[in-house]
Formats: structure tokens, C-alpha cells, sequence
């Protein structure tokens, strides 16, 4: 095969702690992982030439080497250089659909993609895990977005669980075209407001990380339970984003008061805030409600819901 079609889904936050700062200088994290069907398409062809291009539909994305795709066809080629010189080089084509700088992990997913189409085309046969390794080098949420579904995350966010999929709770996401948020900018702000309070010894730091395996969200996961569920949604970056973004407060505020929604939060490093549904037609229905609550041209709405992979081909030629 020259070439792959991959899709690249979004993930959103079901739970989100920071716990302290790592030797290595990340932050320790407690995160709950959940893959949603808006999702990019990702297209991987190989070319003649010993080159790695990028193309992307949206005019926000870069398609140079700052762009993380760029980036996992760079890594493959050191990686596999024998591989790299027999079939040549890569065209990666992204058709974005997820909002860029959101805190839906759209850049990870599209390097996800790349290192999943470019095992293909180059015949490496990777294991799951070899390729979660590969991405943990490019960013902390590349190794969740290779397999999905819905998973324990801690480390820096690369040390994964798989929970028992959830396939039944529909989503409204809110994103305001214009604002973004720098996740490393989040991040810091965070250290700087709340530094005092993190773990300090290393030993503690990994046991309180991981204290979330017996936590009351991941009962409710394994429950399948959406409700308990939205009860238990968590955000520490909440506390350091929607105070300097009033819009994103606002349009939580608003998910907040209609009927029919379990549950709203912001996810990563947002500005996307997002509602949890029992029904479709509950969420089709606030996403009416909040469009007439909010006019605003910049707010854009999406219904999704929760689906049980990562990346996957749909095609290949
Ligand atoms: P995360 O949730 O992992 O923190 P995010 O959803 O907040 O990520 P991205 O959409 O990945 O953020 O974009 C962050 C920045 O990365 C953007 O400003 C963009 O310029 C750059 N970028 C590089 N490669 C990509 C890509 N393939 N898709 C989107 N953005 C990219």
C-alpha cells in the first residue's frame, strides 16, 4: 500500500489533577481520558523524494516542522532510517475538524495518526506500546490518543490504563473561535498560583497520582454510570483559566442551567468547555438553547459522543 486514510479523534478531560512537580520538570498528573467522535482525517502517501511535507485545510495550523505531525514522520524517519530509504519519504494530508488550541489534543491526535499510518506504509508492525513509547516523545497526550477509548492517565499523562469503554453519554462542546489558550501558559500559571500546596516528596507524588484508580469517578466509569459520572467531572486548570477568560465562565455557567445536561467542565487546558448527555436529543436540543442564550458569532457548537477507539484506518489504497 502507498497510501492510509486515518482517523484522528479529539479527546476530552473527564477528570483532570495536578498533583505536584516531577524531577524530569513536568507536572504529575491524575487525568481520566475520554476519545469523542468529532474527530481530523489524516492522509499518509509515500512519495518519491526523501521529504516530509504537510498539508493541512485549516489556515491556523502550521505545515512546517513546528507542526506535531511534521514532527512524528521526522521521529519515524530517524527511528526506521533503513525503512525511511527503501519506501522514501511522506505527504501527510490533515483535514482539520477538531478547533486548534482547544484542549481537545488535536495536535497529538494528528501525530497519533502519523506514526500509526506510517507503521503501516513502511510494513514495521509496532506493538501498541512500542508505538504509545514513540509518541510519549513528541507529547504527554500522544500515547492516549494511539489506542483511545477511555483511560487512566498519570505520569505526565503518558502512563495509561484502559477503563472499560464508555459508548453511551452524549456531548455538547463550546469553543469560542477566536481564544485559545497556550496549555504550557496554563500549566504555569497553575505552579506559580498553587505551587505551595504540591506534593514535594517523590514517593508520595506517584502514590497520590495513582490514588485515582480507587477514586469515585473511576467507580463510575466502570459503572457506566453517566450521571455519577458528570457528578465527579474535575478540572484543576479551571481554577487558573476562567478567571482570565470571564467567556469561558459564562459559557459554563450557561451549560450549567439548562435541562438535561449531567454534568459541564472545561477540558485540559481549555477554552473548550463541554456537557454530558444521556440522549442525543437532549444534547441536539441545549446546543438550540445555548446557540439563543449566547449570540455570538465567534461560539461554535458541536454535538458528539463518547466512542471506544483511537486512531483507525478507513481506508488505505
Ligand atoms: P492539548 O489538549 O494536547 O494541550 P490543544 O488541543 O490545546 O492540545 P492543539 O490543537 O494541539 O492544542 O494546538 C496547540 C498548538 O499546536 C497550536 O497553536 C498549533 O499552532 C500547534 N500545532 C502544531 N501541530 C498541530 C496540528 N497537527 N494540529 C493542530 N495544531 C497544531
Amino acid at each position: 500500500m502507498r497510501s492510509y486514510s486515518l482517523i484522528a479523534p479529539a479527546k476530552i478531560n473527564l477528570y483532570l489533577e495536578i498533583i505536584g512537580d516531577r524531577p524530569d520538570g513536568y507536572h504529575e498528573l491524575s487525568m481520566i481520558l475520554q476519545s469523542i467522535g468529532l474527530a481530523d482525517q489524516i492522509d499518509v502517501h509515500s512519495i518519491s523524494t526523501d521529504s516530509i511535507r504537510v498539508r493541512c485545510n485549516h489556515p491556523q495550523v502550521p505545515t512546517d516542522k513546528s507542526n506535531l505531525a511534521y514532527r512524528a514522520a521526522e521521529l519515524m524517519a530517524m527511528q526506521f532510517p533503513q525503512a525511511f530509504a527503501q519506501y522514501g519519504g511522506v505527504e501527510i494530508s490533515i483535514n482539520k475538524q477538531i478547533p486548534v488550541a482547544a484542549g481537545l489534543a488535536g495536535g497529538s491526535t494528528n501525530a497519533a495518526a502519523v506514526l500509526v499510518g506510517i507503521d503501516l506504509l513502511w510494513k514495521l508492525g509496532l506493538t501498541q506500546s512500542e508505538l504509545e513509547e514513540l509518541g510519549g516523545t513528541l507529547g504527554s497526550d500522544v500515547p492516549f490518543c494511539v489506542a483511545g477509548g477511555t483511560a487512566i492517565a498519570t505520569g505526565r499523562g503518558d502512563q495509561l490504563s484502559p477503563l472499560p469503554s464508555l459508548d453511551n453519554i452524549y456531548i455538547v462542546l463550546g469553543k469560542y473561535r477566536s481564544l485559545e489558550v497556550s496549555t504550557p501558559w496554563a500549566y504555569k500559571t497553575y505552579r506559580e498560583q498553587f505551587g505551595d500546596s504540591y506534593i514535594r516528596d517523590s514517593d508520595n507524588l506517584a502514590a497520590r497520582a495513582n490514588a485515582v484508580h480507587s477514586g469515585a469517578i473511576v467507580k463510575a466509569v466502570v459503572d457506566k454510570n453517566p450521571g455519577e459520572i458528570a457528578q465527579k467531572l474535575h478540572n484543576d486548570l479551571e481554577r487558573v483559566v476562567l478567571p482570565v477568560y470571564p467567556q469561558v465562565l459564562e459559557l459554563r455557567e450557561v451549560f450549567a442551567n439548562q435541562e438535561g445536561v449531567l454534568g459541564t467542565m472545561m477540558s485540559g487546558s481549555g477554552p473548550t468547555v463541554f456537557a454530558l448527555f444521556e440522549s442525543q436529543q437532549e444534547a441536539e436540543q441545549v446546543k438550540l438553547q445555548v446557540k439563543e442564550a449566547i449570540i455570538d458569532e465567534d461560539l461554535e457548537l458541536f454535538v458528539t459522543r463518547t466512542i471506544t477507539h483511537g486512531i483507525k484506518v478507513v481506508s488505505s489504497v
